[in-house]
């Protein structure tokens, strides 16, 4: 894909100029991006800085002016239902913006974002891989703010906004039976051309139902249940009140109690966030959604209290619940050939697991620089098609698969099967989450390889291949008191709840 000249094609209307864009019209881009996201700003970042013209068709209108609270309450973006939800951002994503950005890194920490060094819990001497164990503590729009700034401040980026992508054009004379695609159609009859789309539209990405309609073998489309909704709320502690320590990767209490479970999310600025998660059929915890019974089962929750207790923190958002969670993984390359060239998926339209794994804006960015560092060595479709798949495709199809596993036994954990969390056995993905990475400050071996495992540093089978590792945590487990219950019965809550 070489730098051509602009040949503009918005609307059938020409530009008159190389590179002069005419009032009106948008000039034809090397690389358009279908949705400007984290991953489709942050392939767009990566194409404008290797010199190539892009141009981002985003539903949502602009950011408005503001810092980290102003745009956490003012910055609609309908086409993302997960926006406000907490996030944490791991080591991958922070070591690509290291490499690939670190002006995006400062600025994400300039509004108010942590980094949360994990290697500090380490005991013994610091091994050189430790400084990748950072992730970075901040709310998704202060995060994206950061990014999306980074975007508009570059010449060759046109991010335009309010339009929606409604379809693709293609040609199917290509070699190899794939189709090729050659345009992006948007809600007011436009034909977007480039030689390259990104589908970065997200987790509901339709462009596999497009790309069927144009004729093209289908590509792969799996999908399973996570099993969980979400009840989410922000909160902000309260002037003097220090965050309160604990010695875990995220620095915060989290924990299954037999029937859901909870995490708490730093976040930038003393904010932070707390996650209660019930399983689809329970039917009676969907009060969870009213502030009083959301606030009643926090505070039944023991480790909790220090933070969400009104003495030490004051809520800055609403309870914010989110439903219907699949893991998703879809592919063009089916049978070690693509489906379809010129278009190629990435972030959660590739890939999308289990929120509470928080993998989804770290591949996002590892997806958006590695598909332009391949671009820039080639310039064949096919073969952009076939080096991105080598570089990314199994990796997302693996973790595809782990998380998968881990919802599944979890699933059946909820549903009263005797399955022991400290017998790996039992169940590995449950003994890795649920045991190993509950001990990991106590070895500094296991610290090390909990660690690459949670921040995307390693393949996800990476840990369970360790046979000496996975004794020594059985070993830890066995030693160490059985866990006493973080929370109360169902029954007990129940009643809790019903007090209020
Ligand atoms: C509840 C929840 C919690 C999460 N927590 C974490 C976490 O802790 N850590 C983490 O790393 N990840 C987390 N994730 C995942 C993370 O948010 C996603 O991986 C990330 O949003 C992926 O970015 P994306 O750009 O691929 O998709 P999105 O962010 O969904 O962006 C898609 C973009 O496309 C636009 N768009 C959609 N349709 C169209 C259209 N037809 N035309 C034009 N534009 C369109 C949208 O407006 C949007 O801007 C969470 C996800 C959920 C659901």
């Amino acid at each position: 894909m070489v730098p051509g000249g602009l040949r503009c094609l918005v609307g059938g209307v020409e530009a008159a100029h190389d590179g002069e864009r005419v009032p009106g019209a948008t000039p034809r881009a090397d690389v358009a991006v279908l949705g400007g996201g984290l991953a489709g700003l942050s392939v767009a970042l990566a194409f404008a800085r290797s010199g190539r013209r892009v141009i981002v068709l985003e539903r949502d209108g602009p950011i408005g002016n503001g810092g980290a609270d102003e745009l956490f309450d003012d910055w609609e973006r309908p086409g993302i239902p997960h926006f406000r939800q907490p996030h944490n951002f791991l080591g991958l994503g922070r070591r690509v913006l290291l490499d690939e950005a670190p002006d995006v890194l400062e600025a994400v920490l300039g509004l108010g974002a942590v980094e949360n060094r994990q290697y500090e819990l380490l005991p013994g001497d610091p091994e050189s891989q430790d400084e990748s164990f950072v992730s970075i503590f901040a709310r998704r729009p202060v995060f994206e703010i950061a990014l999306r700034r980074a975007v508009d401040d570059e010449a060759n980026i046109n991010v335009v906004t309010n339009t929606r992508v409604v379809d693709l054009a293609a040609d199917h004379s290509s070699r190899g039976g794939s189709v090729r695609v050659t345009g992006a159609r948007t809600g007011r009859g436009e034909e977007i051309e480039a030689d390259l789309f990104v589908d970065a539209l997200g987790r509901t990405s339709p462009v596999v139902s497009w790309l069927v309609s144009l004729r093209a073998r289908p590509p792969l489309e799996r999908r399973t249940e996570c099993g969980l909704i979400y009840y989410s709320r922000h909160f902000r502690f309260r002037p003097g009140v220090e965050m309160p320590t604990v010695r875990s990767l995220h620095r915060v209490p989290r924990g299954e109690i037999g029937y859901m479970a909870f995490g708490m999310f730093v976040e930038d600025n003393r904010t932070f966030a707390l996650v209660l998660m019930i399983p689809p059929w329970e039917r009676d915890l969907r009060v969870l959604r009213f502030e009083k019974a959301y606030m009643a089962t926090a505070l039944s929750m023991p480790s909790l209290v220090p933070w969400v207790h009104p003495d030490q923190s004051d809520a800055i958002s609403p309870v914010l619940p989110m439903g219907s969670l699949q893991n998703v993984h879809r592919s063009l390359m089916v049978e070690g050939e693509p489906v379809a060239v010129g278009i190629q998926p990435i972030g959660d339209a590739l890939c999308h697991t289990n929120p509470t794994f928080a993998y989804g804006a770290s591949l996002s960015l590892h997806h958006g620089f590695t598909l332009a560092r391949i671009a820039a060595r080639t310039d064949d479709a096919p073969g952009i098609a076939r080096a991105f798949d080598a570089a990314v495709g199994a990796d997302a199809a693996a973790r595809f698969d782990a998380v998968s596993a881990e919802d599944r036994d979890r699933l059946r954990l909820w549903q009263g099967e005797p399955i022991d969390v400290r017998d790996p056995s039992d169940s590995m993905a449950l003994f890795l989450r649920l045991t190993a990475s509950m001990d990991a400050a106590k070895d500094p071996g296991l610290f090390r390889a909990v660690a690459r495992c949670v921040n995307l540093l390693d393949p996800p089978d990476a840990m369970e291949r360790e046979e000496d590792l996975i004794e020594r945590a059985r070993k830890i487990a066995s030693e160490g008191a059985p866990p006493s219950p973080l929370g109360p019965a169902r029954a007990e809550l129940l009643e809790v709840i019903a007090a209020e």
